[in-house]
């Protein structure tokens, strides 16, 4: 009886708790992923290439390959780019750490670039004011979903010789100039489906790519650098025969995770609508009132909508961060800039100057979004937020 209490109380503390993102399954879903579970590959099967495919299909771009996460992701695009020891990369300090990580897993330099206080994507006029003769590649972050000025990017990549690695964790589905992100022509583009990315597979990601020479690098470097490929060996010994031929890692994706993405990105335009509109609800809410800065669009993106992003200016961020969380709203801050985590403080970023990123950091705070978010479950952020109504 009482254990039959407490299970009442626990979920409707769970109820009462809105988060900043959360995941969308659905039936299908779950029937797709038993399916795999009942058949005879859990690994490296038919799923994977079904999903891979998917995801090429719907980004324009010609080659996929599925990976453990949206890191391994990055990691291997930096690895199949070539990025090694005094190599120089350009990326925002407005990203999750991995953005900068992978170069550093690779040997490699990650320089940061301020952003635009506008868009809050990296600004290309100051990755221009970044390069030097080391700089080997950009990775430029669709912060939010969306998409940052990459024909500028192109053309500053194109001038210096530089490789385009882009971090698209936030970006499946969106749009720049008609183009969907995956076939905006960087060399390599990378995603993650992590539960709050636009789809998930519990943990997951890809790298996308037009190249077959980094295709076939990527594919290696996901399996421990190994093939079995007459074609990439120098001989063959027998039936039993494969050759590691680089220094790559277990980064595979499994068949259960990839029929779930399959599953999932049926669904990727409706969660995005869903996105959109909720987002529209939250910029008529908070434009014009003094205190908010809502987030900006350029005219030529569609963003997917990762977060929406809201500016304080009037009331502390620390203290209205704490007061949302007490009202059971999942607030956070994306992101930290990354050179002031003390690992990288510790390794030579004490003097790394992004005033534009500073500033934001100081005021910004992502709001609840996320496609099962309900209308009255986001008048009650929106009332909390502008600090009106009781504590509930
Ligand atoms: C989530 C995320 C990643 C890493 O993806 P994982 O799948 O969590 O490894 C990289 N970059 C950005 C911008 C992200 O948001």
């Amino acid at each position: 009886m009482k254990l039959k209490m407490e299970t009442i109380f626990i979920e409707s503390e769970i109820r009462m708790y809105i988060p900043y993102g959360h995941q969308t399954i659905t039936e299908e879903d779950i029937q797709a992923v038993v399916e795999v579970l009942r058949s005879d590959y859990l690994t490296t099967g038919p799923a994977i290439g079904g999903f891979e495919q998917k995801v090429a299909a719907y980004t324009g771009a010609k080659y996929a390959v599925a990976v453990s996460n949206g890191t391994a992701a990055l990691h291997i695009a930096c690895l199949a780019a070539g990025i090694g020891p005094g190599d120089e990369v350009i990326t925002t300090p407005i990203t999750f750490a991995a953005s900068a990580n992978c170069v550093l897993y690779c040997g490699g330099k990650p320089v940061f670039a301020d952003i635009d206080p506008v868009t809050y994507n990296i600004d290309p006029a100051d990755i221009e004011r970044k390069i030097t003769s080391r700089t080997k590649a950009i990775i430029p972050v669709h912060f939010t979903g969306q998409p940052c000025e990459m024909d500028e990017i192109h053309r500053i990549a194109r001038e210096h010789g530089l490789m385009v690695i882009e971090d698209a964790a936030h970006a499946l589905g969106a749009g720049y100039k008609g183009r969907k992100v995956g076939s905006l022509g960087s060399d390599m583009t990378c995603f993650s489906f992590h539960p709050v990315k636009p789809i998930t597979t519990g943990e997951g990601g890809m790298v996308v790519t037009d190249d077959e020479g980094l295709y076939r690098r990527l594919c290696l470097f996901r399996s421990h650098g190994i093939t079995r490929e007459e074609s990439l060996m120098g001989k063959d010994e027998g039936g039993w025969y494969y050759e590691q031929l680089e220094l790559g890692y277990n980064y595979r994706m499994t068949d259960i995770q990839a029929a779930l993405g399959s599953s999932q990105l049926e669904k990727l335009d409706g969660f995005i609508g869903r996105r959109e509109f909720l987002a529209g609800r939250y910029d008529k809410a908070f434009e014009g009132c003094s205190g908010f800065i809502c987030p900006s669009q350029l005219p030529d993106v569609e963003s997917g909508w990762h977060l929406y992003v809201l500016q304080l200016l009037e009331e502390g961020r620390k203290e209205a961060f704490a007061r949302l969380r007490e009202a059971g709203i999942g607030v956070n801050v994306h992101y930290i800039p990354v050179y002031r985590h003390p690992y990288y403080q510790k390794h030579g970023y004490q003097d790394t100057s992004c005033p534009h990123a500073e500033q934001l950091y100081q005021h910004m705070i992502s709001l609840p979004l996320y496609p099962g978010l309900t209308e009255e479950e986001q008048d009650y952020v929106i009332r909390q937020v502008k600090g009106e109504g009781a504590l509930q």
